[in-house]
């Protein structure tokens, strides 16, 4: 993924598996498993797109290119 402020949270994470966060503007997107691969695909594709011109919250928060 291009957008390095936006993660995906592996199965490890308790009740954060495979959450999609927003680093820039602290969204998180908690998704309900089991999941389908395909929907997920498409379910990360779309978060990425939502939050693409996300702006960070603070300039000291620098993505580098
Ligand atoms: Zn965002």
């Amino acid at each position: 993924m291009k957008q390095n402020w936006i993660v995906w949270h592996d199965a490890t994470q308790g009740e954060m598996a495979y959450a999609m966060e927003c680093l820039r503007c602290g969204d998180i997107q908690k998704v309900a498993t089991p999941i389908n691969v395909d929907c997920l695909c498409a379910m990360m594709k779309a978060y990425a797109k939502n939050h693409r011109s996300c702006r960070p919250r603070n300039d000291q928060e620098r993505v580098k290119p």
